[in-house]
């Protein structure tokens, strides 16, 4: 990688109005980067788009220079789940993968699901299989354009340890389209310690998942403590993460070359804002 790469910092913006919208609400405030939910992140609808509107999209995005811009998929998913709620989130995420190949959008950051058994990571079992057989049929029904990408967690969810993810990338044959976006704030939660810890944490992710793997950054501070297993976002500087995370963040491999997309709640509350950005990138110097 280039030492001379500019930073691509982006944030999660509201998609009222159309993408588009949130297109011109990412450059506004800084940002060069872009994630959204494709539609309500509380609610089955998926988006229903036209042909004019993905263009129209397509257009905005070239004009403002944002890129990636990358989906963030619904709270309701769960594609462990062996009854509706599993049927629903294999029809949501297909219909998501699709609308974002056809938007040039690299894909969707998913929260996986929950095993809802006793055993905190199961393997080899029904839990297990099901979850598979769910993302296999995902990834065979959508446009290959498109990543399925894997949020490491910070509660007791499917995807808090790197063990886990590597284990369900394998058990789906290793498909190139299975990415991981990391948020700081789920590791802070689930103790992985990115400040005296940056390189041995991503020599053990390059080991148990793999380096090329990694996609996108999302970067939040923490409400809680440091292994709180609770993961309330908060705005940089404000929070319990130390402050050498975000400089390794934005001066180390591999993440200073990826986009680092901030879903902090914003000064004013409204989300992430222009001064996040600026505290981000402050940590350059
Ligand atoms: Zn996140």
């Amino acid at each position: 990688m280039p030492t001379d790469k500019k930073l691509n910092i982006g944030a999660h913006q509201s998609a009222a109005g159309g993408y588009g919208k949130a297109v011109e609400r990412a450059a506004d405030i800084g940002a060069t980067s872009l994630q959204i939910f494709s539609s309500s992140p509380r609610s089955w609808a998926g988006a229903n788009l036209s042909k004019e509107d993905v263009n129209a999209f397509k257009e905005v995005k070239e004009e403002y220079g944002i890129d990636p811009v990358v989906f963030h998929a619904p709270y309701l998913i769960n594609l462990a789940d062996r009854g509706a709620t599993g049927e629903k989130s294999i029809q949501a995420m297909t219909e998501e993968l699709n609308v974002a190949a056809r938007c040039g959008i690299i894909g969707s950051v998913v929260h996986v699901g929950s095993w809802k058994t006793d055993d905190e990571s199961p393997e080899d079992d029904e839990h297990f299989e099901h979850l598979i057989k769910s993302l296999k049929t995902v990834l065979k029904d959508t446009d290959p354009a498109a990543d399925f990408l894997i949020e490491n967690m910070g509660t007791r969810k499917i995807g808090k340890s790197f063990e886990e993810v590597g284990r369900i990338i394998d058990a789906c044959d290793g498909d190139e389209r299975l990415k991981v976006c990391l948020d700081t704030c789920h590791l802070h939660a689930a103790g992985f310690d990115l400040a005296e810890g940056y390189e041995d944490f991503f020599q053990q992710f390059d080991e148990l998942v793999g380096l090329q793997r990694l996609s996108v950054i999302h970067v939040n501070d923490s409400r809680d403590d440091f292994g709180s297993l609770r993961d309330r976002h908060a705005n940089l500087g404000e929070g319990e993460i130390d402050e050498r995370v975000f400089k390794n963040l934005v001066t180390k491999s591999p993440t200073k070359d990826l986009p680092l997309i901030l879903e902090t709640p914003g000064f004013d509350g409204k989300g992430p804002d222009e001064e996040n950005i600026k505290i981000l990138r402050s940590h350059v110097n």
